[in-house]
């Protein structure tokens, strides 16, 4: 059985005194459900010290160490209390130009280093309207799928890049149908066991209004939760409904 795992991603958003929400966040938390917040990288060390629940990065880079300026590694993000990084994002895969492989490798730096990971797929409008979007979606499953993928430490989060921050949500309907491909996919490349325990999260404006319709619809195990995850008012509804 699946736990429930509500996490949020502030994206470029938040600062110290942001971090008050996590202290009613962390209030609204029970026992039916993993939650956690991704944070920019000058947050993870102060939100880690006072949330009491996972809190995690946005990204990371492959490599542990080197001449990469700008970028942050796997063994620091750990060291300053992330127990996750988000990888793979479509504004990352979009605006970092980041491939399937970069994706896969940055998975596979959070295994190295015990830190479990969100990876994200998505399809465009574009391609949902051309009806390419399972196809493109199970392929990049496939292809940024890491070396010792297992429900123990890695989550999946779809996430059409048509719904993200945009309001308009995937129907229940796509959404069952899109994580259903993305299971086989999983079963086919990791058999039955370790493809049916990788959990299956659904992101792109998710509400309090809409919260309960796609947080138990069939193999949705969780929500990936962008804007309304930046305070306790909107989130805690969207934790109450998983
Ligand atoms: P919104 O919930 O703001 O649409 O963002 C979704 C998302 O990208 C989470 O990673």
């Amino acid at each position: 059985m699946r736990r429930k795992f509500v996490a949020g991603n502030w994206k470029m958003n938040g600062n110290l005194a942001a971090l008050a929400e996590l202290d009613a966040i962390a209030k609204a938390i029970d026992a039916r459900v993993d939650v956690a917040v991704a944070v920019p990288a000058t947050l993870i060390h102060p939100a880690a010290e006072r949330a009491g629940f996972p809190i995690g990065a946005e990204d990371v880079h492959a490599a542990d160490s080197g001449a990469h300026t700008g970028c942050v590694s796997a063994p620091m993000i750990k060291e300053a209390g992330a127990a996750f990084s988000i990888v793979g994002h479509s504004e990352r895969r979009q605006g970092q130009g980041e491939s399937d492989a970069d994706v896969k490798a940055k998975a596979e730096a959070c295994r190295r280093h015990g830190l479990d990971a969100i990876l994200c797929v998505g399809e465009t409008l574009e391609q949902r309207e051309a009806g390419e979007a399972e196809q493109v979606v199970t392929a990049q499953v496939r292809a940024s799928l890491p070396d010792g993928a297992d429900g123990g430490w890695l989550a999946i989060a779809y996430e059409p890049i048509w719904a993200i921050g945009t309001g308009k949500v995937a129907t229940v309907a796509d959404v069952e149908a899109m994580h259903a491909a993305i299971r086989s996919a999983l079963v086919a490349a990791l058999g039955t066991e370790q493809g049916g325990a990788i959990r299956l999260l659904y992101g792109g404006s998710v509400t309090a209004d809409n919260a309960a319709g796609l947080l138990h619809a069939a193999e949705v195990d969780g929500a990936l939760v962008g804007g309304a995850s930046l305070t306790a008012a909107k989130f805690a509804p969207i934790i109450a409904a998983a």
